[in-house]
């Protein structure tokens, strides 16, 4: 009876801007980078995009970077 969870997917990350550990909105975009216009088939990244629940920061990194 004590725990109060929110229906959306929260992930706690630690924010530099908030210096500590904060609830994140998690969501995957597909970002296109237009900037090189060398190869067109790997314009198209998948980034995951992870915004600050406190101070409305976002964070994006590239997915294919394993
Ligand atoms: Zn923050």
């Amino acid at each position: 009876m004590t725990a109060q969870r929110s229906a959306f997917s929260e992930t706690v990350e630690s924010c530099e801007d908030c210096g500590e550990s904060t609830p994140h909105d998690v969501r995957i975009e597909i970002q296109t980078e237009s900037k090189k216009s060398e190869n067109t088939e790997f314009s198209r990244e998948p980034y995951r995009v992870a915004e600050c629940l406190e101070c409305g920061e976002t964070t994006s990194k590239r997915m294919n970077n394993a």
